[in-house]
């Protein structure tokens, strides 16, 4: 049984229907992402799940009890929120045991637990600081030890690294994933970062105007996009406006290009979609059908590679971006200006319908 249940999920504020109908099941132990961008009702999932908000409907059932209609304060989990929220006039010490006090755990019982939790969270010899002597990223780490003092069954984390600069958040983030795997706490973050998202998460839910697009692992997410949103949303993708012009292929910019059309009629217009990976510049077999030559416009260093943007078949046919590794740039000598063959392997090449899906 899943550890989390959403069935039937919808919330409105007023005539706005920010969650229609969210159907969601998460294992035990997992670390889920909740991945959209703004305003596709992320973080209104997650207020539905902490009570923070009630659905307008729908039930949701964690470790097989209905928790739909309960009160924040009866439900099981603890919270991050991207403001730290820490109470100020507190210590460090006093905010990571907060909780744990009102719960009339003794004196010894809270000191030693929140020893634990400052060792585990990385703040030890910090505890008798006050919030404001502690930076962004210690601060947020308080946040962290607080939301886990009481041991919850859930912990929900509402874009916990958001105000963090890049460097910290980094760190953070590879710190939250192997903490979580110590505690084994069923976990679910909201971000809108895709980055983030694959990085970290066990599973990745992609959320678009208050549906689902797409559930799984970030590996066949990236690799098998449902969608146009999502291949859009997740990673880097090249589309272009295409024509089926007969079973496997494809007519884009005036080429012909082989690629699975799954059964569409000609003349259907498609988005062809493809990743800058995927894009071959070495080691092309020979008679592979989806070589072409192409411009190198301009080329960008990103220092492990190059992203290129290429014209496809004159300046003013269609652009794609692809990476191109140091030593492939190195070896055949890539620049600016130069005609270079290419290969689209045909199996790497997505179709979606100019209707979104
Ligand atoms: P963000 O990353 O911007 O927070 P999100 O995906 O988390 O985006 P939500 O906060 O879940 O988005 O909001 C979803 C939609 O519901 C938005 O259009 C938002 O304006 C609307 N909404 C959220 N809370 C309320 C509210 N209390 N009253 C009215 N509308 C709301």
């Amino acid at each position: 049984m899943p550890y989390l249940q959403i069935s039937n999920v919808s919330k409105s504020f007023g005539t706005f229907q920010a969650l229609k109908d969210v159907s969601l099941e998460i294992e035990e132990g997992k670390f889920v992402c909740f991945l959209g961008p703004s305003g596709c009702g992320k973080t209104t999932l997650l207020r539905a799940i902490a009570g923070l908000d009630i659905q307008t409907s729908g039930r949701i059932l964690q470790g097989g009890r209905d928790i739909s209609a309960l009160p924040s304060s009866q439900r099981d989990f603890g919270i991050v929120f991207q403001s730290y929220a820490l109470f100020p006039n507190l210590s460090i010490a006093d905010n990571i045991g907060y909780g744990l006090k009102n719960s009339g755990k003794s004196r010894k019982e809270v000191a030693a637990r929140v020893a634990e939790l400052t060792e585990l969270v990385g703040l030890k010899g910090q505890e008798r600081k006050y919030p404001s002597q502690l930076s962004g990223g210690q601060q947020q780490r308080v946040a962290l030890a607080r939301a886990i003092a009481m041991a919850p069954g859930l912990l929900l984390l509402d874009e916990p690294l958001s105000a963090l600069d890049a460097r910290v958040r980094l760190h953070l983030r590879s710190e939250l994933k192997s903490l979580q795997r110590r505690i084994g706490v069923t976990t679910i973050m909201v971000t809108h970062d895709q980055a983030e998202a694959l990085a970290i998460a066990d599973q990745l839910v992609v959320m678009n105007q208050g549906v689902i697009e797409q559930v799984g692992t970030p590996q066949e997410v990236y690799r098998n996009p449902k969608t146009a949103f999502v291949a859009d949303f997740v990673g880097h993708m090249n589309f272009l406006r295409a024509e089926v012009v007969g079973e496997g292929n494809v007519q884009v910019g005036g080429l012909i290009l082989a690629a699975e059309t799954g059964g569409l009629p000609a003349g259907e217009i498609v988005s062809l979609c493809f990743r800058p990976e995927d894009i071959q510049v070495r080691g092309i077999a020979a008679g592979n059908k989806n070589t072409i030559e192409v411009r190198i416009e301009e080329m960008e260093f990103l220092g492990t590679f190059y992203r290129a943007d290429l014209a496809l078949n004159g300046p003013t046919s269609p652009r794609v971006m692809a990476d191109f590794s140091m030593n492939a740039a190195r070896d055949l000598a890539l620049e600016p200006g130069k005609i270079i063959p290419i290969a689209m392997p045909a199996d790497r090449l997505r179709l979606f319908g100019e209707k979104r899906g």
